[in-house]
């Protein structure tokens, strides 16, 4: 199966001086294809499709002698990532969301990002890493790349740090079989609620500390923003870098913990069915909503991954009703359940049960799995009856 191995590089002044180059050149690509895309929406004509793209560039590169001291492999790229960009933009509204056509990627406000495949040519030699027309790049090998890569996205983040994110093929590495199933449920109360509690991710109040602070710097940052054409502030400058350095600070430990959970799960769990998660509301809604829906998303990606990697069976099902049907005798609830009740009742047949562990419960049985501790959680309900 294909991941994705990231690594921070070193680059020395005189790349950073090329790489930027090559952003600009694929920056202009990019901008031509958002000038013809919406050129042809406005005419109510076809969009330019990759082909049409790839001819339109053969011509570009003939014209500007200065496109053509730059890679044609990352400028290729660059018109495939548009038109997957914009591809996803219209799988999102058509499942109601909002996301807008692609924007200009503006030099002072867009972050480089370039990928090379492997005609590029890039090679590896000797630890270094090298792009086409003399760039060198010294990444830092964290870990073993597991095969050879068959591309690579060079990228600088927010705090100026540059990346190699290099797609590689890697060996599933199967667990031994444990015979057990689990259900989760995306919860409002926790990250995930699943079958069995001991498994539940928890929200955490540190993280909605970094969150606050996070949003503290955001808002210092609007305050201080330049008025159009004029220079950014000191003071500008200085909040957006802190800003970004929570940010990254807040992605990391999203990333580490959803992985860490992760992993525990497939290590007890056969079977996994999960909740369809779409996380729309991340263009939106209030702080506190977009923070979960971050970390929601950071969960089951990566279960995605882990349940990938280690052989799990993993069994994604539709989301609507599953809080509102008793998941022990089926019967859909008559009232509908607000997002402060936390406990759900059944009318039908008198089943008390936490509304997560309900869900999750739903969400299992529907996946055909018998889950976990189901059983257990019937008999203590009868117990206490
Ligand atoms: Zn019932």
């Amino acid at each position: 199966m294909k991941v994705r191995y990231t690594y921070r590089v070193r680059v020395s002044r005189a790349s950073v001086r090329l790489l930027e180059a090559e952003w600009d050149a694929c920056r202009w690509v990019w901008n031509q294809c958002v000038e013809l895309d919406s050129k042809s929406r406005r005419a109510s004509v076809a969009r330019p499709q990759n082909g049409d793209l790839d001819r339109l560039l053969t011509a570009w590169r003939a014209e500007h002698e200065w496109l053509r001291a730059c890679s044609q492999n990352a400028q290729q790229q660059t018109i495939r990532d548009f038109c997957q960009a914009r591809a996803d933009a219209r799988a999102i509204r058509k499942r109601g969301g909002r996301r807008g056509d692609r924007r200009f990627r503006s030099r002072r406000r867009a972050l480089p990002t370039l990928n090379f495949t492997r005609s590029g040519p890039f090679r590896l030699r000797d630890g270094r890493l090298l792009l086409p027309h003399g760039i060198v790049l010294r990444p830092v090998w964290s870990r073993e790349l597991p095969s050879d890569p068959s591309s690579v996205r060079i990228f600088r983040d927010a705090l100026g740090r540059w990346h190699a994110s290099f797609v590689v093929e890697r060996e599933a590495d199967p667990l031994p079989a444990t015979g057990r199933a689990v259900g989760v449920d995306w919860g409002v109360k926790a990250v995930a609620a699943t079958t069995d509690q001991q498994f539940d991710l928890p929200h955490t109040p540190h993280r909605d500390r970094a969150q606050r602070a996070l949003a503290r710097r955001q808002r210092q940052m609007a305050r201080r923003r330049p008025a159009p054409g004029r220079a950014a502030s000191k003071g500008y400058k200085a909040a957006k870098r802190r800003a970004a350095r929570e940010h990254a600070q807040l992605k990391a430990r999203r990333q580490d913990e959803a992985r860490k959970w992760a992993v525990r799960l497939v290590r007890e769990f056969d079977q996994i069915a999960v909740e369809d998660f779409k996380p729309l509301f991340m263009f939106g809604g209030t702080l506190a909503a977009r923070a979960a829906s971050a970390r929601t998303a950071a969960a089951r990606r990566a279960l995605e991954d882990a349940a990938a990697k280690h052989g799990r069976e993993l069994m994604v099902v539709p989301a609507a009703g599953t809080t509102q049907t008793c998941s022990s005798c089926g019967a859909r609830a008559k009232h509908h359940l607000t997002l402060s009740d936390r406990t759900f009742e059944c009318d039908s047949c008198g089943f008390v049960a936490d509304r997560d562990m309900n869900a999750a419960r739903n969400v299992a049985a529907r996946a055909g799995f018998d889950p976990a501790g189901a059983d257990r959680v019937r008999q203590g309900v009868s117990l206490a009856a």
